[in-house]
């Protein structure tokens, strides 16, 4: 099947491409772009702020940026690049909130469109037995929860923290805690409308134009500009128990995490974070979370310990809340955490899907949100999940002061294999993000020491995972060489290719992800 002729295209497109830091090109503006009718506007200067993103480390500077009003002056945009050929080698790379973590959204020397600007254009909900909102695909998700909020509904599916945009997260999954029961956010998308590598705008669905619909849910942009979506909605509910509880073995841990995600009446949101050594954690968690033992709890010392913490919410309305509590109080009893260790919160259901927000606004005020951030997230299969913890928390990683590893459970029937997203084969597998920040240390190390160690503790995870054939699979996935790229993709680099020669055969956009090449 590799004799395809796509295919040995691509593999010439590819091969220049694929140092870790692809060569910015010469900017090359052609006049031409600025005499394109658009309801927007071109911007060829002050274009620091879309050669960056969150993870702070690559930064590569494009010849223009395109400030969108419609569909139109993206679909004119594209195929004006289009028909330049492939010998002008101008690239497109939407960009959604910049919050990629390697360049992902970033154009080298090409044409960026901050998404951004569509925001609101599109907003229309639907409400009834099946409800649903369309949104732009530069919608931000917050956003999208306080529209919804606002008739009683909002998406079922979430990930942690919520400035990000639709097409962003689309493109690569959303995962968070509802993922067990709802899919991911690709699960709950009903209809895309995209502009394709050839400037076509295409409305697509699991109905029609199946292909394309599928090929850019997890399509890490490839495929076309995701500028309009359907999204799934449900009830609102108004209020979040919220709570934590703490276990000191690996195994009682995973196995509680496993039994919840597998019944039927359980928790709303489930997930679990790892703690290695850390002083005073109970006590941080104090202001916000109340501990059901006052004494015991304080009496919890954290120091020098390995501990596992599983976090759960159960939706609720205050007219609801007796009932709530006792099937809580249910659950809880089936759990095997260190029972001084239960901690409870109750916020508006706005308050926890915006919790993340919360630390981000604390972390800029002592500059340290936009500092490098090395993150790492795995998709690691079950059956190797305690060969993969014993390794790397019990040998790699010796403390987690640099950042929260989150790890919790998912079922793969509930994610669509049709889709681009690539997950392990197993039905239940771990999500494992090392979510590492590293600023320049104050002390005598060097400015990028710390990048350095956390990149260094990375590399050392990776390989344990390939030699000890963990079956691992990256999320968010980063890649340079294209042989990492076909391992990465396995049976489904075949139909990735298609999809590309398909809907954007010069190859031009989302160059970022630098898994194929334009070639000029
Ligand atoms: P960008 O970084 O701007 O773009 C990402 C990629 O998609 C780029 O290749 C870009 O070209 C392409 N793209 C952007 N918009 C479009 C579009 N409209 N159509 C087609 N392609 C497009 N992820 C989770 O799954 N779960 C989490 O809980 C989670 N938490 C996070 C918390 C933080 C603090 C951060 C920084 C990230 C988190 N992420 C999480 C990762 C996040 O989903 C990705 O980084 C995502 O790419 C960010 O979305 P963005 O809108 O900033 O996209």
């Amino acid at each position: 099947t590799h004799n395809l002729p796509f295919l040995k295209l691509f593999m010439l497109l590819s091969l220049s491409g694929f140092a870790m830091h692809i060569s910015n090109p010469d900017p090359i503006v052609p006049a031409s772009l600025q005499s394109l009718n658009l309801n927007g506007h071109f911007q060829f200067q002050n274009l620091t702020d879309f050669s960056q993103d969150f993870g702070n480390r690559f930064s590569y500077q494009p010849s223009s940026v395109m400030f969108p009003a419609s569909i139109s002056d993206i679909s004119a945009t594209i195929k004006h690049v289009y028909e330049l050929g492939a010998q002008s080698g101008l690239t497109v790379a939407a960009r959604g909130h910049g919050h990629s973590l390697q360049g992902q959204a970033q154009a080298p020397g090409g044409i960026v469109i901050r998404m951004e600007s569509l925001r609101g254009t599109e907003t229309r909900l639907h409400a009834g037995e099946s409800p649903y909102v369309d949104v732009s695909g530069g919608e931000l998700w917050i956003n999208v929860l306080k529209e919804t909020l606002k008739h009683g509904l909002a998406p079922k599916s979430w990930t942690d923290y919520l400035h990000l945009t639709v097409g962003g997260t689309l493109s690569n999954a959303g995962v968070s805690g509802q993922a067990f029961r709802h899919g991911p956010q690709i699960s709950n998308v009903h209809e895309l409308v995209i502009v394709t590598g050839t400037g076509d705008t295409v409305k697509c669905s699991a109905k029609e134009n199946s292909d394309l619909f599928y090929g850019a849910l997890g399509g890490l942009g490839q495929f076309g500009i995701i500028t309009r979506a359907r999204i799934a909605l449900e009830p609102a509910p108004k209020m979040v128990k919220w709570i934590r509880v703490l276990y000191s073995d690996f195994t009682t841990f995973t196995e509680d995490q496993e039994m919840l995600i597998s019944m039927e009446k359980t928790f709303d949101y489930i997930e679990g974070f790892v703690i290695i050594n850390r002083t005073g954690l109970v006590n941080n968690w104090r202001s916000s979370f109340k501990p059901q033992d006052p004494v015991l709890a304080s009496q919890f010392n954290s120091e020098g310990r390995k501990l596992f913490c599983l976090e759960m919410t159960k939706n609720y309305n205050p007219e609801d809340a007796e009932t709530i509590e006792l099937e809580v109080m249910e659950l809880l009893s089936r759990l095997r955490y260190v029972s001084s260790t239960l901690f409870q919160s109750e916020v508006t259901y706005m308050e926890f899907l915006d919790r993340v927000h919360v630390s981000e606004v604390k972390l800029r005020s002592q500059g340290l949100w936009e500092v490098p951030h090395p993150w790492l997230n795995l998709l690691i299969p079950r059956s190797k999940i305690h060969e993969f913890a014993k390794e790397v928390f019990g040998k790699i990683l010796t403390d987690t002061r640099n950042g929260p590893i989150l790890l919790y459970p998912v079922n793969r029937s509930m994610w669509d294999n049709r889709t681009s997203v690539v997950i392990p084969e197993e039905e239940v597998f771990y999500l494992v993000a090392f979510l590492s920040s590293a600023p320049s240390p104050s002390s005598s190390l060097a400015k990028n020491e710390n990048l350095e160690i956390a990149l260094k503790k990375n590399k050392e995870i990776l390989e344990f995972c390939h030699s000890a054939n963990i079956g691992m699979k990256q999320y968010l996935p980063h890649h340079s060489t294209q042989e990492e790229w076909r391992a990465h993709f396995g049976d489904k680099w075949e139909t990735f290719c298609r999809r590309k020669q398909a809907y954007d055969p010069l190859a031009m956009l989302a160059p970022g992800q630098r898994i194929f090449h334009k070639a000029p």
